[in-house]
């Protein structure tokens, strides 16, 4: 019999007819000859209702308390899908995360799994039941409640997956796969059949919000078979794995884009040795994460300086630089919480050159500038105006032809 992990996202269990939909699918499923292993999210608006609530509560709700609160959500799909399955007539167990026990690291609200137990899993699945997980959620070793950061079932279900050594990881989700880019921006986007690791690894950390970054890490370095499919509707899905398709040799994959960060320039600094650092330095002693840095060539031996950062760190990051600046005497500090980040996706690219030129040229054609550029092996990056965003991925998806099957 070969086992299975699938895991529902919240609008797959965001209601109690959905819950009682997927209980019927589950057990279809295992009179197909498998053996279960089903995480679930939270019922869909959950989360951010109990995100709201500590809000109300205290002006910086985080550590162990938020995830204290979080976790509740996922432990009342767990039961309401097992007692489903009960009325079904088929036997299940539920399990929080720490009843597992997915053991993780004490980092509070995006913790990170190390250890899962899986004896009481086998032990049940000897036993013919299906086993029900609560996604987003493990203990570390304290026994303290962790979470796993938002969207964080996906890595509970694949890294389940990997110490089970299960067959394939399947997430189960409200579209039937992985897009060229979000469907509900580009609505002539195109399901791929299949995808590298490596280009759903960019996709998601570029802002493609479809798997959370770290369970495309763990299915890659685990080689765990991932498939993305939809709950709604019948079909195959996509397929995420290690080899490259030789049906699907386009150039781009898909665009990746998000509204997540905020711009700071600091302007007619010094140009000296070391000045990256100073001006750097202070902000990661902040614990504010940099993404795409940019520094002009100097002229009258001052310089500028332009970074990102994630836009809930921007105020924070307003606040360190402008201090950095008084030091350093530099001229002025500006920042721009409006942009957007548009990103092209690809191995293909590797081999291929003019794919920059064609971005840039189609975003001129339609009055976009753009502000900062960043590129890597197998993607390119563009900052602009948030406003234009929408119109920046559809043009751009035109242009290279994604939405047909022999793009550009
Ligand atoms: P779940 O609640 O099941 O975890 P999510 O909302 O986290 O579902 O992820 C599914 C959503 O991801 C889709 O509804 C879609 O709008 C969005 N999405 C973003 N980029 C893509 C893409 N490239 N392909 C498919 N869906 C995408
Ligand atoms: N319920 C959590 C969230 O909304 C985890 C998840 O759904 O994956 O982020
Ligand atoms: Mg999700």
């Amino acid at each position: 019999m070969a086992l299975i992990v699938q895991k529902y996202g919240g609008t797959s269990v965001g209601t109690v007819e959905r819950i009682q939909e997927v209980a019927k699918q589950l057990v279809a499923h295992q009179k197909q000859g498998h053996d279960l292993v089903v995480v679930v999210s939270a019922m869909s608006g959950e989360t951010n209702r109990l995100v709201g609530l500590a809000n109300e509560i205290n002006d910086h709700p985080r550590g162990r308390e938020l995830d204290v609160l979080l976790s509740t959500g996922e432990q009342v799909t767990i039961a309401l899908l097992s007692l489903a399955l009960e009325q079904l007539g088929v036997h299940a167990t539920s399990y929080t995360g720490s009843q597992v026990r997915i053991l993780t690291d004490n980092t509070h609200n995006k913790a990170r799994i190390m250890e899962i137990d899986d004896a009481k899993i086998h032990a049940d699945l000897a036993k013919g039941k299906i086993v029900v997980v609560a996604g987003f959620q493990g203990c570390d070793d304290n026994g303290n409640i962790t979470t796993l950061g938002r969207g964080g079932s996906d890595t509970t279900a694949v890294a389940l997956a990997a110490a089970l050594k299960a067959k394939e990881c399947q997430i189960y989700t409200d579209v039937d796969g992985v897009y060229t880019t979000d469907p509900r921006v580009v609505p002539e986007a195109r399901r791929l059949d299949q995808i590298t690791f490596e280009e759903m690894l960019e996709m998601a950390s570029l802002g493609a919000k479809i798997l959370q970054i770290r369970s495309v890490e763990f299915a890659s370095k685990y080689n765990v078979p991932l498939r993305v499919l939809s709950s709604f509707t019948e079909g195959g899905g996509t397929l995420i794995t290690a080899e490259e398709s030789k049906m699907e040799q386009a150039l781009i994959s898909g665009i990746a884009f998000n509204r997540d960060e905020a711009k700071l320039t600091i302007l007619g600094v010094p140009d000296h040795p070391g000045i990256a650092s100073q001006i750097l330095g202070p902000v990661a002693a902040e614990n504010i994460e940099v993404d795409m840095i940019i520094q002009n060539t100097g002229h009258d031996s001052t310089t500028d300086f332009t970074f990102t950062v994630h836009r809930n760190d921007y105020t924070n990051a307003l606040n360190v630089l402008q201090k950095t600046a008084t030091e350093l005497g530099a001229r002025e500090v500006t920042g721009d919480d409006k942009i957007a980040k548009i990103s092209l996706v690809g191995v293909g690219m590797r081999s291929h050159a003019g794919i920059a030129s064609t971005m840039f040229e189609t975003l001129a054609q339609e009055s976009i500038n753009i502000s900062m550029i960043s590129t890597s092996e197998i993607k390119i990056s563009v900052v602009i105006d948030e406003k234009y965003l929408e119109l920046g991925v559809r043009s751009l998806h035109k242009a290279f032809e994604l939405d047909q099957l022999d793009p550009k």
